[in-house]
């Protein structure tokens, strides 16, 4: 049994679902966010990406239901009691993974209702009955239209990847469901930024929210070593087949600006003779689905993506991302780099700038406080017309020994 999960205030029956996580230390934001949680205060956290938020909140939650209900599911359930909503199909699924471990030991039941899936199977599921709801705002907005779900029992409401969320084009969905939530409940936000607008939504939603910090606003993973690929336009493929040539092609993952940039990047790799497949919101599920197992399970090596992927998703053990264009707004590129370098291993981001991006650069170098180093792959020949941001600059990140980013020289 986990001692620092115990110190905690986790019971018994959650400590072992820690263990079959197979967690053994918190990370910073679980040893805030849990002990919060299970005090029934309103939570509101910003933690970047990869330090284990989905825990930080599943657990406290099923602990206060195993405290309130006992282990075994209420009788005549007529829930969700806990709905957890997400911006992603990616990663709603991932919550469940995790939700469904901890339901193993805890018998609560789990479901998740995501677009691009069939509705029958996800209103026979609801009418079944579940404990556990994890949405993406839209299907389950159709399905609580449609009478297949009803939200007034939920006592536990969470909105992973808040900033997200409060986007125009997600907010009237996620603040109709907010509002079916009449029951007393407590509420968590989640997310790798607390912009001004999650502020609004905070105060709307929560009720004196204890906050956890555990990233400042703009910070990357430390783990992560950053570099700039100055590249004309024109050059941009070639460089990339060259850098990965360089550093080897395996468990790479390329963020590509559109679908049809997505689709034409990964042909071309693929002509080149790599394992590659490609992921974005034009794709079917299904196939989504599969080039995400693929990558996985190490089937295939270079995963192009859209922002699709940027956001959450846990794929262990990517060695590096490509930028293929600098990523705007700077929140992005925090989000994307965040796929490596996840739960301290060490990762690497090559962002590529052609000379139309000077300004998106320079955004993200205010954003996220530090400079980013040049890196130019040896023996490829630049075209004279790629642009140097600054070509006296010696920009070094300090990192201390532990790997912590302190600050940078000019
Ligand atoms: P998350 O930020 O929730 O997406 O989690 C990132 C990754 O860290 C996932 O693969 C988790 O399984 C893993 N993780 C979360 N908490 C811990 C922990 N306490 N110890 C080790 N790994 C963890």
């Amino acid at each position: 049994m986990s001692s620092a999960f115990s110190q905690l205030g986790l019971c018994p029956l959650l400590l072992d679902a820690v263990e079959k996580l197979g967690y053994t230390e918190p990370t910073p934001v679980q040893s805030q966010a849990i002990p919060l949680g299970l005090e029934g205060r309103d939570v509101l956290a910003a933690a970047q990406t990869g330090t284990g938020k989905t825990a930080a909140f599943l657990l406290p939650i099923f602990n206060n239901m195993v405290t309130f209900w006992g282990e075994k599911r209420p009788k005549g359930a007529k829930g969700p009691y806990v709905l957890i909503l997400s911006p992603t199909r990616e990663l709603a699924t991932q919550i469940a993974e995790c939700a469904q471990s901890i339901a193993e030991v805890t018998g609560f039941r789990v479901m998740s209702v995501i677009g691009g899936v069939k509705y029958e199977k996800q209103v026979k599921g609801l009418a079944a009955g579940c404990d556990v709801l994890i949405a993406t705002p839209g299907r389950l907005n159709d399905l609580v239209k449609q009478d297949a779900c009803s939200l007034k029992n939920v006592r536990y409401l969470v909105l992973d990847e808040v900033d997200r969320m409060v986007d125009l084009g997600f907010w009237p969905s996620v603040n109709s469901l907010c509002r079916q939530v009449t029951a007393k409940h407590q509420t968590f936000l989640f997310s790798a930024t607390i912009t001004p607008s999650v502020e609004v939504k905070s105060d709307l939603l929560m009720n004196d929210p204890a906050r956890v910090e555990v990233a400042l606003k703009g910070q990357t993973a430390d783990t992560v070593e950053e570099y700039l690929c100055p590249v004309s336009f024109r050059q941009k493929m070639s460089l990339l087949t060259a850098l990965l040539k360089d550093q080897g092609p395996e468990r790479v993952l390329v963020f590509a600006p559109t679908k049809m940039e997505t689709d034409s990047c990964a042909r071309r790799l693929e002509n080149e003779g790599l394992k590659v497949d490609s992921i974005h919101a034009g794709k079917p599920q299904g196939k989504r689905d599969k080039a995400l197992r693929d990558f996985r399970k190490g089937k295939i090596d270079v995963l192009v993506a859209t922002d699709v992927l940027a956001r959450g998703i846990d794929i262990s053990d990517v060695r590096y991302v490509v930028n293929l264009t600098v990523p705007n707004p700077p929140e992005d590129y925090v989000h994307r780099i965040g796929r490596t370098g996840r739960a301290g291993e060490a990762g690497r981001a090559y962002t590529f700038m052609s000379p139309d991006q000077l300004l998106q650069l320079r955004e993200i170098e205010y954003f996220s406080g530090h400079l980013l180093e040049i890196y130019d792959v040896p023996g490829f020949e630049y075209d004279q017309d790629r642009l140097l941001p600054n070509p006296t600059r010696t920009a070094k990140r300090v990192v201390r020994r532990t790997g912590r980013r302190l600050g940078f020289r000019r």
